[in-house]
């Protein structure tokens, strides 16, 4: 048995297509395109890739961005103060701050200093405690993104067994709170769950998001399940003696050869999660302007 690869980059080009037309409505009828602020503190090299692509993308789908780029030194107050001019700006619906921040900085406390209806990527305390309740709220773009794939292969999610693996407050937590108001039954695995294999092995829908390279094998996979692999894992690529120099490879936190034998439907790494999360970032920008111009609700 082959499993279906899930394209995730068609899913996230026709997601950015509606988010396009979105856009130019609202342009029309406001005067001016939604606005999305990202910040970059410092020069972490991911972190540079994942903001030029999000900047990129915005910029593609007609949504004017705000690039604000600070030293590595910025100070916590420094980037504060920067936060509160964004949240007076008008022209400002969304605001981003790309993790991870420099040390000197409490990540926790830039956050929350972020106005929660522009709070594009759900961090606020206030947009992660309305989706706990299930009240409208600003949700995290890359559970969104699960969901969306997840639903892509499966339609309606209500009844699944499904099993999320990691709880980080940005996928795992959020991703099984969206779950739970999508009606499935879910189990969270973490470092400290006994025999996972076994927990894997009864879901109908498995998510990972560990961050550690292939951790999930075939074996852990109920046949016929779909598999969506959150992880981004760089790794050494095995070279011949030729080559020059090390290569590098990205892989996710399911062995995807592997898993491909066994399940129904599996995301690749990269062109899975990924664009979706741009995508879904785009799609939360537009539903703020929405919000901050009265045209909306921001639903979940
Ligand atoms: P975190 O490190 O914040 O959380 C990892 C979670 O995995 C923790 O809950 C941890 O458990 C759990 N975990 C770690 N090791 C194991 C193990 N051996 N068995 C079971 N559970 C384990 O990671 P993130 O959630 O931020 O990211 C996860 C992955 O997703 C990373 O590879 C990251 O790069 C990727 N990512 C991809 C995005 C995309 O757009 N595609 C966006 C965000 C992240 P415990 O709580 O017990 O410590």
């Amino acid at each position: 048995m082959t499993a279906k690869k899930i394209d995730g980059l068609a899913l996230a080009a026709s997601l950015l297509a509606i988010t396009r037309d979105d856009v130019a409505a609202f342009s029309a009828t406001q005067g001016r395109a939604p606005g999305l602020a990202v910040i970059l503190v410092g020069e972490d090299a991911a972190s540079t890739v994942y903001v030029r692509n999000k900047l990129k993308q915005t910029g593609d789908a007609g949504i004017r961005s705000y690039e604000h780029r600070l030293p590595p030194d910025t100070s916590q107050q420094g980037l504060l103060a920067l936060i509160s001019d964004l949240n007076l700006d008008d022209n400002v619906d969304g605001i981003l701050v790309q993790l991870p921040l420099p040390a000197q900085i409490d990540a926790s406390k830039v956050l929350i200093a972020i106005a929660p209806e522009k709070d594009v990527d759900g961090f606020h305390p206030m947009n992660v405690g309305m989706l706990a309740t299930g009240k409208p709220a600003m949700v995290p773009c890359t559970p969104l993104g699960c969901v969306f794939l997840a639903k892509s292969v499966l339609g309606n999610l209500t009844g699944l067994e499904v099993v999320v693996v990691g709880r980080s407050n940005i996928v795992g937590k959020p991703l099984a709170q969206l779950l739970g108001l999508e009606n499935a039954t879910v189990t969270i695995a973490h470092s400290g769950t006994q025999d996972i294999g076994s927990v894997c092995r009864r879901a109908d829908l498995l998510f990972v998001a560990v961050g550690h390279a292939e951790l999930v094998r075939g074996e852990w996979i109920k046949p016929g399940a779909v598999v969506i692999d959150v992880g981004i894992n760089r790794v050494t690529r095995a070279t011949d003696s030729e080559s020059a120099g090390p290569q590098t490879r990205l892989v996710g936190d399911v062995a995807f050869e592997e898993a491909m034998k066994v399940a129904r439907a599996v995301t690749p790494v990269p062109g899975g999660v990924g664009p979706m999360t741009i995508a879904c970032l785009l799609q939360n920008t537009m539903r703020a302007a929405r919000l901050r111009a009265g045209t909306g609700t921001i639903g979940i």
